[in-house]
Parts: structure tokens; sequence; C-alpha cells
């Protein structure tokens, strides 16, 4: 690219990493002709298709203020909603395609956001999801609730089911060993 103080047409990288967020790659550069150094920002491109068909590049700031309309009032830092639009374009950029729908990218809200904020969480996926009922929300929160009594059994069930196979191989393993697992083995019995 072109030196921005001297508009020379060429320039030199002396030094490229990664940017902190992994999105990004910093281009430390020197103009050879004034010798002046300027930083280049390189990002793949993420286009993002709107109901309307208009596309537009993706922007962590447009996820930012379309969740914090959602958080007034709750306690979420701005902090918080910069993480969470990283990991929405983590999220999206994951998906390994270069452009996506804005409603892929609302649903890639929805996760970080719920986990941030439950009334937020609420108040957003109404907007999004266009809740025309009490039914719709209390469907949400009895979503939410499950998550909260389900959390415990949907970590525990694959837990046990690992454990149980575990225990198997344990069981399988302590008969071919030593008479330790011979002990334990007859204790269980
Ligand atoms: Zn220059």
């Amino acid at each position: 690219m072109h030196c921005p103080f001297c508009r020379h047409a060429d320039s030199r990288v002396i030094d490229s990493r990664t940017a902190e967020d992994g999105m990004s790659i910093r281009r430390r550069r020197q103009c050879p002709s004034c010798g002046r150094r300027f930083t280049t920002l390189e990002t793949s491109s993420l286009t993002v298709v709107k109901r309307s068909g208009a596309t537009e590049a993706f922007s962590r700031d447009k996820v930012v203020a379309g969740v914090r309309k959602a958080c007034q009032g709750r306690p979420v830092s701005d902090d918080d909603l910069a993480l969470l639009a990283q990991q929405v374009e983590e999220a999206v950029r994951a998906s390994g395609s270069a452009q996506i729908d804005a409603h892929e990218i609302g649903l890639a809200i929805l996760g970080p956001l719920r986990d941030l904020d439950e009334v937020a969480y609420l108040r957003f996926a109404s907007v999004y999801s266009s809740f025309a009922s009490l039914e719709d929300f209390e469907a949400a929160i009895g979503a939410l609730r499950a998550g909260h009594d389900g959390a415990g059994t949907d970590d525990h069930l694959p837990t046990s089911d690992t454990a149980a196979g575990a225990a198997d191989g344990a069981g399988r393993t302590a008969a071919d060993g030593g008479p330790e697992d011979q002990a334990g083995r007859s204790g269980v019995r």
C-alpha cells in the first residue's frame, strides 16, 4: 500500500504478528522513500447479508449496539459487551463462510448473551425471535429453567456414561491387573 506520509507507492514489511484476538494480522511497515513507519491491520473480510439483501462489513460495534439496548439497567459492562461481540465474531468466522446472514449473527448472539445475563437475553430473544405472545415468553423462560435444572442432568448423563465406560475399562484392566485391582473388583461385587 501507499505510504500514508509521502504517498510513495511501496512499503516494506518489517514485522508481522497476529493480533491479540487472533482475528487479524498487524504488519509494521517502513516506507523506503521517506523512511517513516506505519502499521497496517489485515483482517479477512466478513460480509453480512441483511434481510433487505443489502450487504455490509461485519462490525463488532453493531453487535454491541444491538445488544446494549437489551442490557439497559442490567449489570453488564462495556467489557462484557466487547467480549460478547468478540465471541460472536469468532463464532460466525468459525463457520468458515466469508458471507453470512444477519440472522446467523442474531443466533450467534443468543448463546453468549444467555450466559451473560438472562434478562437481557429474554429481551433480545423477544425482539430477535419476534415473540408475539406471553406463551412465547413462557416457552423461553421454561427453556432457561430447563437449562438450570438440566445443566446438572445434561452434564451428568454424559459424565456418568463416560464414568461407566471408564469403570468398565477399569474393570477389564483390573481383571488383567495386579492383586490390588482384584481386591477392588471383588469389593465391588
Ligand atoms: Zn513515505
